[in-house]
């Protein structure tokens, strides 16, 4: 397994990863999740062999990796844009990874249609679409069987609806081949999608390592609780699993009993039947849902309603608590 300790990584006086600490077991996927320049790649690229560390030492199975070169790692490669050969096909571009690792060629099929490009080999990859790219990327770097799959925000060139899918589809592949991997990423739904445990991230130091739901539920401050798209925060009791707030009560079967800190998501407070009263002062709408911003006391909270009957800037509503949306802020005992 990949142990990463006390790892520190400096530019030049500036600290970009500050003495942090991470392992990631035989099999698991670890996502590395933050706000863009809080050290996310530093540290990746000081597991792959590419920064060195100013202090702290990355180890595989016990064994420091401190003079082993990058090729020598033996971990697998995928940064944002899948920095493929453009001169070559995509059964080219895969069986490189094989070639690399001394690996025989005949997997490059079975590679292909794990990352879903069956009958693609013959395909120039400058003619393939974003996400078929970085498809070709995984399959080249899942191909010599890294014992560690380094990821670099591997989806985010991709648009919105793409990432998704891809999301999706990259955690298959990744249990399918059960891959042991770091993903790097900003985005906490690709991190909740494709992760067994999220490291969060905070001006070069991982502030919370924790199971998604863990993480979603149990934010350890109010910055992570934020990042997290958390707009609001209140104090609160709990008692007997029920939640006692401003803005009504709600069933928290899992939270702490007392005084807690909450952290509401826009989707916390629904438009309904509820004994707070507000004005609609604008909305916006997503997907499945509008967003609402709703006045309230001489202050604006984040509120949201179905789609069909969202109501119109400047009229009165009603809001409700809704348990989904509800995190407790806080270290976990
Ligand atoms: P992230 O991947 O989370 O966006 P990075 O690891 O790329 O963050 O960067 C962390 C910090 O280190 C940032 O302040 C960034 O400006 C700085 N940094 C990154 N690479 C270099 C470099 N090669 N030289 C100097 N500063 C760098
Ligand atoms: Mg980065």
């Amino acid at each position: 397994m990949l142990a990463v300790d006390g790892l520190t990584v400096r530019y030049r006086g500036v600290t970009a990863v500050s003495d942090v600490d991470i392992q990631v077991a035989d099999g698991e996927v670890v996502a590395l999740l933050g706000p863009s320049g809080c050290g996310k790649s530093t540290l990746l690229r000081a597991v792959a062999g590419l920064e060195r560390p100013d202090a702290g030492t990355v180890s595989w199975d016990g064994r420091d990796l401190g003079d082993v070169p990058v090729h020598k790692r033996g971990f697998g490669l995928v940064f944002q844009d899948g920095q493929l050969f453009p001169h070559r096909d995509v059964r080219g571009n895969v069986a490189f990874g094989l070639r690399m690792a001394g690996k025989p060629l005949d997997r490059v099929d079975e590679l292909l249609s794990l990352v879903g490009l069956a009958g693609y080999g013959a395909r120039r990859v400058t003619e393939l679409s974003g996400g078929e790219q970085q498809r070709v990327a995984l399959a080249r770097a899942l191909a010599p069987n890294p014992r560690l799959l380094l990821l670099d925000e591997p989806l985010s060139a991709l648009d919105r609806a793409l990432r998704e899918q891809l999301a999706v589809d990259l955690s298959r592949v990744l249990r399918a081949s059960g891959a042991t991997a770091l993903v790097v990423t900003h985005d906490h739904d690709e991190a909740f999608t494709l992760a067994d445990r999220v490291a969060i991230m905070s001006a070069g130091r991982i502030v919370q390592v924790g199971r998604p739901e863990e993480v979603w539920r149990r934010p350890v401050d109010a910055e992570t609780a934020h990042f997290l798209g958390a707009s609001l925060v209140v104090p609160a009791a709990v008692a007997d699993g029920v939640v006692t707030t401003e803005f009504g009560v709600a069933a928290l079967p899992w939270a702490p009993e007392g005084d807690v800190v909450l952290a509401l998501r826009p989707t916390a407070l629904v438009v309904g039947e509820g004994p707070v009263r507000g004005t609609v002062v604008a909305r916006v709408h997503r997907r499945d849902h509008v967003r609402l911003s709703v006045e309230v006391d001489s202050r604006t909270v984040d509120a949201v309603s179905g789609v069909g009957d969202a109501p119109v800037v400047g009229a009165g509503v009603s809001l409700r608590l809704d348990p989904a949306g509800i995190a407790v802020v806080g270290p976990t005992p």
